[in-house]
């Protein structure tokens, strides 16, 4: 079934996309930034096994909530009945030897083990469904993803999905008895509505607009190497075509994302696209799909 609330990137991944094409990454961002996207990856796996589910359940993906102060991050979560299941998604790869607080690897990059934020997790997410009114039961499990790890030497007895447990987990969920209700779409509504957009921490790499790679990319293969032929954008390394107007208002998106601070105006756009010659065609691409505030030189776009 398709989820009740569907998952999309986080705005650090999108941000972090944006300045890996536009700037040089410091070896630490960059791999800050790969772990961004494995982990994301890996999300996205574990919604094709929960969206295969018959069951009856509200399957809610990525919520970002905060109970007395404190943040907590769901990564998926299944609503029964009875219970609230809430599942913490992990795409690492490799062997690894359990640890009550990493998992230790020959190599030297010993992993945080994921059980003490799963229970803090778990309590927040009672206590917030308890302020709520509702007295569902939850469970909670770390999923490990990746059909190439390997945990050695755990406990029995932890809340872990390993990659060769999956199959038989995800068809235990599928037969649990589960009957939905009005009371059930009304809490994930409301879970939906505390639902934070924005983070409390974003960790991003240091960028500045003036040192940034300007011009528009390729919606294919993020290539720079883009020519305008007609009303077409072309990429010169993928052959990969896109309408002028829809690649300038994707780059006015990154802009956004970018610099939410700054106003759009034709100067600016036109400078950040590089590639289209006419500031005119740049104010006619605004004017069409967003709405002018201000006259003449002051004028600006939202
Ligand atoms: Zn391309």
């Amino acid at each position: 079934m398709p989820p009740y609330k569907a998952r999309s990137e986080s705005l650090i991944l999108k941000v972090l996309r944006i300045l890996n094409k536009r700037m040089k990454l410091t070896e630490d961002d960059q791999r800050y930034y790969q772990n961004q996207e494995k982990g994301f990856q890996g999300e996205v796996q574990f919604d094709v096994l929960t969206e295969k589910l018959q069951c009856s359940c509200h399957i809610l993906n990525d919520l970002q909530l905060e109970h007395n102060k404190s943040s907590f991050q769901l990564d998926s979560s299944l609503l029964f009945q009875e219970t609230y299941s809430l599942f913490d998604v992990k795409n690492f790869e490799g062997e690894y030897v359990y640890g009550d607080e990493y998992f230790k690897t020959p190599s030297g990059r010993d992993i945080q083990n994921p059980l003490d934020q799963l229970k803090r997790s778990k309590l927040l997410l009672s206590n917030l469904l308890q302020s709520l009114g509702s007295k569902l039961t939850v469970e909670a499990y770390v999923i490990f993803i990746n059909p190439q790890f390997t945990l050695y030497q755990t406990p029995p007895d932890l809340p872990f999905i390993l990659p060769t447990k999956l199959d038989s987990f995800m068809k235990k969920i599928d037969q649990k008895p589960s009957l939905l209700n009005k009371s059930h779409v009304n809490l994930a509504d409301k879970l939906i509505s505390l639902h934070q957009t924005v983070p409390p921490k974003i960790q991003l790499p240091n960028y500045s607009y003036e040192t940034l790679k300007k011009g528009v990319t390729c919606c294919n293969c993020d290539s720079f190497s883009v020519t305008i032929v007609g009303k077409k954008l072309i990429c010169g390394k993928c052959g990969g075509e896109e309408l002028v107007t829809v690649a300038v208002m994707r780059n006015v998106e990154e802009f956004k994302l970018l610099f939410p601070e700054r106003k759009i105006t034709t100067n600016v756009i036109h400078e950040w696209c590089g590639v289209v010659d006419s500031r005119k065609r740049i104010s006619r691409v605004l004017g069409k799909n967003l709405k002018i505030t201000g006259l003449g030189q002051w004028a600006f776009y939202k």
